[in-house]
């Protein structure tokens, strides 16, 4: 049975929809282009090319994943974050476009010429690979919980030949030599309270429990960063945290409390309370 782009977009669409994806037409076009190996414009280029039959099982088999709910960045095994297309896998979380506001302050705060930063919870190394792509003068460590994370994130650096950053194994700060080395500390940690609804509810129910919950209202992994990370800030040095829209005052507070000074809340692309800094 012959199988044009221009159909298969029209009906996985409508299947998709019928599924629950919030993005139908973009998740066809995906998955297509995937298993074409080509870019969005050739489907647009192309609307009347027939699919063979090796492509078209393939393309079912990753359509019924989607349709099971599964997001299509695991699916494919890439996303994009910053403009570099990462490799992910579901032993991490799938970047998301709030972070790059993560990424953005974190920039303005690193000081002119030679320095080092550090992400901690890199997963993807997302966050470490925006920043060292950004300032090939300073080199960015970015620290995992698990090794097969720091070997993607290792990949990720590899492929996209970001030369200025390295990645570590380790629970938090435990891999560094215990003394003031950095000038900026980013994390994206886990601050999702464990009763938070929003867990069960699309592409997050695939992600790993580990790099999304905390236990204290979401707010105990960043409680142990703050901490930890007044012994690894240079002087003059910044940490900078994401954290939930309503978690704002209380990681304000808890920074306070350790001493940080300059302590602020910026807001995400949506006007949300998301990173914290001191
Ligand atoms: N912002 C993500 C979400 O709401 C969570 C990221 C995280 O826990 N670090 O799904």
């Amino acid at each position: 049975m012959p199988h044009s782009i221009e159909c298969l977009l029209k009906q996985t669409s409508a299947q998709l929809d019928a599924a629950g994806s919030s993005s139908p037409q973009l998740d066809s076009a995906v998955l297509l282009c995937h298993v074409l190996d080509k870019p969005r414009s050739y489907l647009f280029t192309w609307p009347e090319k027939q699919l063979d039959d090796t492509q078209f099982a393939m393309f079912s088999a990753l359509l019924a994943r989607r349709i099971a709910g599964e997001p299509i960045a695991y699916i494919i095994g890439e996303r994009e974050f910053w403009s570099l297309s990462l490799k992910v896998s579901p032993s991490t979380l799938i970047p998301r476009p709030d972070t790059e506001r993560l990424v953005e302050l974190a920039l303005e705060k690193i000081p002119l010429g030679k320095c080092q930063v550090l992400d901690l919870g890199t997963g993807t190394g997302a966050i470490a690979l925006a920043i060292a792509s950004e300032r090939a003068d300073i080199l960015v460590t970015g620290i995992d919980l698990r090794p097969e994370t720091v070997a993607l994130a290792t990949e990720n650096s590899q492929r996209l030949q970001i030369t200025n950053s390295r990645f570590l194994s380790g629970s938090w700060y435990s891999p560094l030599e215990q003394q003031p080395q950095f000038a900026v500390i980013v994390s994206n940690p886990p601050y999702i309270d464990e009763a938070d609804p929003h867990l069960i509810e699309g592409d997050v129910r695939f992600e790993p429990k580990s790099a999304l919950v905390a236990s204290d209202n979401g707010l105990a992994d960043i409680r142990i960063i703050s901490q930890d990370g007044r012994q690894y800030l240079l002087p003059d040095g910044w940490l900078l945290m994401e954290h939930g829209f309503e978690q704002g005052a209380a990681v304000r507070t808890i920074l306070e409390q350790l001493g940080y000074v300059q302590v602020s809340t910026c807001q995400d692309y949506a006007g949300l309370d998301r990173v914290t800094m001191g």
